[in-house]
């Protein structure tokens, strides 16, 4: 192919332009993606290689290189991986295939700190390259390609780029950058070293770069040929926990996460028994944006015997666990699993078993933690992920209880905070139920007449105004041998706590009303099944009540509104 000019998809223009602009100021973020990418692509060869051997050709050694020339001035990041086609580096780097690019631009244009960890998690690490650069040459052979049909992709980051077919010798990536004017920082083995240490340091390739030898007589380093890593190249899961420090945890988290902030909590074990795997888990401290997305990719990678496997393994994760992020690491698993065989896997089963309990434990010692700051830390959880940790009660029937037990809800006691253990604490002489109403708000449900018998007897309900609270009451029947009832619903077993002369005021009122309460049957005929004077109500003159076991109010209008 001769050379061709193509332009950037609009959306790529668009990018650039904020990328170069709003990241200015964590500039060194660039090799962190570059890197990142070659490590892609070192896995994604490896991954092809397990049914195309000769992928390989004569170099099995996967890694990525750094280098610089100063004359020159260019930072080059090789790696022997995948590579790409000229196809692919059409479809590749000059278009955007991943969706959530708006919300990626509306959050670099908003007022917000600028993000710099979002540029990875939109997957334009790519175009950071151009913050520092004002010309990227990219020189790739795709593995399998003759060398006779590699591809150079040439762009100053504006408007196009160029792409002509070449030679290139080996396989795999070279990316050039061309430095701008003012950007002679980065043509310094110690100040790519220290990023690469940064942000690198986990890849579990060698990152290489040249040797440089002292020369006293010109009283100056120089590059020699030799190379040398610089990273640790050892996954930092396979460490042992003692090597691992809480920063490196951190950061490492941030690079799988894209998160800007620390995790909540970690864990990271190695297991063994009968299935035997090593898991670094992460809870976030905030929701992602698409946490609603069900069908969201997982945040767990799955490796085996540290080889990557795949992202987003699902089946490692239950789908209420979807905000959990981190790495798993089988020792039996074969090689070439995919996602069928891992679907129906016993190891992955229980892996997930074991998985899910080590997340549960970890909100729990949030949860039940004495220290304030904790508990703080659990409350924050609970406003950003409770709504999906409820989803797990139908779910997840083998951890309900525990699952349950995390639960916090708003009541008429307290507006949020408050635990099924902590409302059957409470409970009265005599109360063997948990009372709960469901409403579109806490107002709404405050000021319903139906809880103003419960405050008369001071019996506390919980109040619950989640949209998923009417599924989670189809799966959630009971709590420690107390059924969770709606105040709503059939006849009110107060009469256990009700007093002997109550009872017997209302069964005058009974007798007393009954012309009433048949004209009213009557005229109300069609649409109530029964009338009758009820105890529940103190200032109200009338509710209206749910027979038990049928549909409360509340669900029925969000089915309504659902269009059922
Ligand atoms: P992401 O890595 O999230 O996909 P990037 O903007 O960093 O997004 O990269 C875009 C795409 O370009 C990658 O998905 C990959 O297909 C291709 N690519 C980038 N760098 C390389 C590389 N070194 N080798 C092979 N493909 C690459
Ligand atoms: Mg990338």
């Amino acid at each position: 192919m001769t050379k061709q000019t193509h332009s950037f998809q609009a959306e790529v223009k668009q990018i650039l332009h904020l990328v170069t602009h709003s990241l200015y100021s964590n500039k060194e973020i660039f090799l962190r993606e570059l890197v990142s990418n070659a490590s892609d692509a070192c896995d994604k060869l490896r991954f092809e290689a397990l049914d195309h051997p000769q992928l390989f050709e004569d170099a099995p050694t996967l890694e990525v290189r750094v280098s610089f020339d100063e004359a020159a001035r260019t930072v080059t990041i090789s790696d022997n991986g995948i590579g790409m086609s000229a196809e692919e580096a059409i479809a590749h780097l000059g278009t955007i295939a991943k969706s959530g690019t708006r919300e990626f631009m509306a959050n670099l244009e908003g007022d917000q700190k600028k993000d710099a960890n979002l540029i990875g998690q939109f997957g334009v690490g790519f175009y950071s390259g151009f913050i520092v650069a004002d010309r990227i040459t990219v020189e790739s052979r795709r593995a399998g390609l003759p060398a006779d049909q590699a591809v150079r992709w040439t762009s100053e980051g504006t408007g196009d780029y160029e792409v002509e077919t070449i030679t290139k010798a080996g396989r795999g990536t070279d990316v050039i950058l061309h430095l701008r004017e003012g950007e002679e920082e980065f043509l310094k083995t110690w100040r790519l070293k220290s990023i690469i240490s940064k942000y690198s340091d986990h890849i579990s390739l060698p990152i290489l770069m040249r040797k440089e030898e002292w020369k006293p007589e010109e009283a100056k380093s120089e590059l020699t040929d030799e190379w040398e890593a610089v990273n640790k190249a050892s996954a930092l899961w396979a460490r042992a926990k003692s090597e691992v420090t809480e920063e490196q945890y951190n950061e490492f988290y941030k690079q799988i996460s894209y998160d800007t902030e620390a995790p909540l909590a970690y864990t990271h074990n190695r297991v063994e028994g009968r299935s035997e795997y090593t898991q670094l888990l992460y809870i976030p401290k905030k929701a992602p944006f698409d946490l609603w997305n069900r069908d969201k990719r997982g945040g767990v990678k799955l490796y085996v015997k540290r080889v990557f496997i795949m992202d987003d393994a699902e089946a490692l994760m239950p789908v209420y666990l979807r905000f959990v992020k981190g790495v798993i690491d089988s020792a039996d698993l074969p090689l070439n699993v995919s996602r069928e065989l891992l679907q129906e896997s016993r190891d992955v089963k229980a892996i997930r078993e074991g998985s899910t309990k080590r997340v549960l434990s970890m909100l729990e010692a949030l949860a039940d933690n004495e220290n304030a700051a904790e508990k703080q830390k659990y409350a924050d959880f609970w406003k950003d992920f409770g709504s999906v940790l409820k989803e797990g009660i139908g779910e997840d029937h083998a951890n309900q209880e525990r699952l349950a037990k995390l639960f916090r809800f708003a009541s008429t006691h307290a507006d949020e905070g408050v635990s099924l253990a902590d409302y059957v604490s409470r409970a009265k002489e005599g109360q063997e139920t948990i009372y709960y109403i469901t409403a579109d708000s806490l107002a709404a449900a405050k000021n319903s007449p139906q809880l103003e018998i419960f405050r008369k007897k001071g019996i506390e309900v919980l109040l619950l105004t989640d949209r998923v609270d009417e599924w989670m009451l189809s799966h959630l029947y009971e709590f420690e041998g107390k059924p969770l009832q709606s105040v709503a619903k059939g006849a009110l077993d107060l009469d256990k706590m009700q007093d002997e002369e109550e009872k017997k005021k209302a069964e005058e009122a009974a007798e007393a009303n009954k012309p009433l309460l048949d004209r009213l049957k009557a005229s109300l005929k069609e649409r109530a099944k029964d009338v009758r004077v009820s105890t529940r109500l103190v200032d109200s003159p009338a509710c209206i009540v749910v027979e038990e076991g049928d549909m409360s109010g509340h669900l029925a209008r969000l089915l309504k509104q659902a269009g059922q």
